[in-house]
């Protein structure tokens, strides 16, 4: 994605308030990021680890959402999860439960998107082999990166098109 400066992620919050939006950390080193590899920005704040938020084109626009961690998210007796962007597997703490407000009325009456994603929101960068999950290498998948790009670029538009579906009310 091309390289955003910290007005347009404040700008681009669509399901919190724009005061949220102000008070949000963001990334450390905004220029420096690798936005070449990056196809969505998404980070943890580590003042706030209960939250991450995450910000895509989505239909032509940028988008921004928070997303909440919930701290006693199901572990469950698996070992090993998925990211449902990325299809990375992880320990199971590698992967966390994100759950974002909808959009509008939805939201605000409680209504929530959920997620199991990479905890640390670097979908890119382990679909690029720039990042290694914790459990080592990334398994060898027959499609090639960009076709990996595109399926996780799917899969955040239909998790982004649910939270945005608050929207009409
Ligand atoms: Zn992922």
């Amino acid at each position: 994605m091309r390289p955003l400066n910290a007005n347009e992620i404040r700008g681009s919050f669509v399901n919190c308030s724009k005061g949220e939006a102000q008070r949000l950390s963001l990334p450390k080193g905004l220029a420096d990021l690798p936005w070449a590899d990056l196809d969505f920005l998404g980070w943890r704040d580590p003042g706030a680890p209960e939250r991450g938020q995450l910000v895509a084109e989505h239909h032509g626009r940028l988008t921004g959402v928070t997303l909440r961690v919930p701290a006693n998210g199901p572990k469950g007796a698996m070992k090993t999860s998925v990211c449902s962007i990325c299809l990375t597997p992880h320990t199971a703490s590698g992967v966390s439960l994100q759950v974002a407000p909808r959009v509008g009325a939805a939201g605000r009456r409680g209504n929530t998107v959920g997620a199991y994603m990479c905890a640390d929101l670097a979908c890119p960068l382990y679909v690029r082999g720039k990042k290694t999950p914790d459990l080592g290498a990334r398994y060898q998948e027959a499609l090639t990166v960009e076709e990996q790009v595109t399926r996780a670029l799917g899969n955040l538009e239909a998790f982004l098109d649910k939270v945005l579906d608050g929207s009409g009310g």
